[in-house]
């Protein structure tokens, strides 16, 4: 029951996260009983019967459809009117003319291991986790469905070390958000006259490739093999269409053959941050914001934006404490209570501490080895709380970067910000990929925990 109770509350928090950050409201009122979508007797049997019937219904209609097609040519149709008679008829016998039907399209999103859950993703776009993390759950419903057909789509995961769970439906959880096991394979399938006209099609990323495509509650990914899945490809498509089209790639897909650098920002969140992720979020960049716990609670919305955009919320310690000075009970529920507040904001913690002032100390290691936190310092400090001039924070970035570099800003001031600005664009422009600390880090080699990292060198 507890468990029951988190998971909502949870889910009712990143619900809210995606409203504060001007994404569509899902339905906030089916949200209420995921409980009464369909989970009863003979449910769990669904898959197996769902890729069964789905099967036959596809031959089936596809063999009725051609031998209509094929009697109507016979007849002599050849013009639009007759064609159009022969809709009508069909529609007079009480089946469902499916060149009438809308498409209809699944949106979906994913439970990123240390990041949290993804922004809403449109039908058959790749919603895939960046380096270092994972799925660990996930959430799908329907756009455009026709109201004169009922059913819905609805999924199942298999989690490592729990097997399959339940299947779930209108945008309810599937899976967990309060693990660090992964998903090992999944399953859509549609449910009631739906799944007569429409099939849909999923696919997942596993051992650094896409799975192909599979259909209608078959499983997509290798069970029990040790493999987790990195991301998800969902698509619905009226009978018949065929499979659809392989998606563009995203904007923000790394290529980890070129160079990429890390934009951090302590002290904050502030007045100023918002323009920072402005500047982000117009040139396709991400950052990492090493925050002073006690800070947060003033911007939530500003946190849930920060998240929303794939930048990375990182613990600065809660009250912008020198770990050298703190005992190690001292430093972890320093850091539990920023991870803590975070969560409650956006339903995430952090994975990366940067230590106030760089302090760090054999016991400080030890204590963050502890609770597996990774150090990160930097590689080019920009003075920018020092100088608070934006011109000399842009000289000094931009005459020092290098790819692999871990840069230091704070974005407590305004001259920050306006340097900001102009930086991340013109780090663009120069070829560098703006990524997060811990994104760098996964395709350079990694992190450990109680290790301090100030770059990432290819
Ligand atoms: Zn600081």
């Amino acid at each position: 029951m507890f468990w029951t109770k988190m998971r909502k509350k949870i889910f009712v928090l990143a619900a809210a996260a995606f409203l504060a950050a001007g994404m569509e409201n899902f339905e906030v009122v089916s949200l209420a009983a995921p409980a009464e979508n369909g989970i009863g007797p003979g449910f769990d049997n669904m898959p197996a019967e769902a890729s069964g019937e789905t099967a036959e219904t596809g031959g089936e209609t596809s063999g009725e459809a051609s031998a209509e097609t094929t009697e109507t040519a016979g007849d002599g149709a050849e013009t639009p009117a007759e064609t159009g008679e022969a809709a009508e008829t069909s529609g007079e016998t009480g089946a469902v003319d499916i060149a009438g039907l809308p498409e209809i399209g699944a949106v979906y999103g994913a439970y990123l291991y240390g990041s949290g859950w993804t922004a809403n993703h449109e039908d058959n776009t790749w919603c895939q986790a960046g380096a270092g993390s994972y799925v660990t759950a996930l959430r799908a419903s329907l756009e455009n469905q026709p109201e004169n057909l009922s059913g819905t789509i609805s999924y199942q995961v298999n989690l490592s070390g729990s097997g399959w769970l339940d299947w779930q439906e209108n945008y309810g959880q599937a899976g967990s958000t309060d693990t660090a096991m992964p998903l090992e394979a999944v399953r859509f399938a549609l449910t009631g006259q739906l799944a007569e006209y429409y099939d849909v099609y999923y696919s997942v990323y596993q051992n650094g490739a896409w799975t192909p495509l599979v259909t209608n509650g078959e499983t997509a990914g290798a069970e029990a093999q040790g493999l987790r899945v990195d991301g998800i490809r969902l698509a619905v498509r009226k009978k018949g269409a065929g499979e659809p089209e392989e998606p563009a790639m995203p904007a923000s897909a790394v290529d980890p053959a070129k160079p990429m650098i890390a934009l951090t920002f302590d002290d904050g969140p502030s007045g100023a941050t918002s323009r920072i992720l402005d500047a982000l979020e117009a040139n396709g960049g991400r950052a990492t914001f090493f925050m002073v716990g006690n800070r947060m609670r003033s911007y939530p919305s500003v946190i849930n934006r920060m998240v929303a955009l794939g930048c990375e919320p990182a613990s600065h310690t809660w009250d912008h404490s020198y770990l050298t000075k703190l005992s190690e009970g001292q430093i972890l529920s320093n850091l539990n209570q920023v991870d803590d507040t975070l969560e409650s904001i956006a339903g995430v913690r952090t994975v990366v501490v940067r230590p106030p002032g760089g302090f760090i100390n054999d016991a400080s290691k030890a204590a963050l080895a502890k609770r597996g936190t990774p150090a990160v310092l930097w590689s080019i400090d920009t003075l920018d709380w020092k100088t608070r001039n934006a011109q000399k924070t842009i000289d000094t970035v931009l005459s020092n970067v290098k790819d692999g570099d871990i840069i230091l800003m704070h974005d407590l001031y305004e001259t920050s910000a306006d340097a900001a600005a102009v930086l991340i664009p013109e780090l663009k422009n120069r070829g560098y990929q703006l990524v997060t600390v811990s994104e760098l880090a996964g395709y350079r080699g990694g992190m450990q925990p109680g290790h301090t990292y100030s770059r990432f060198r290819p």
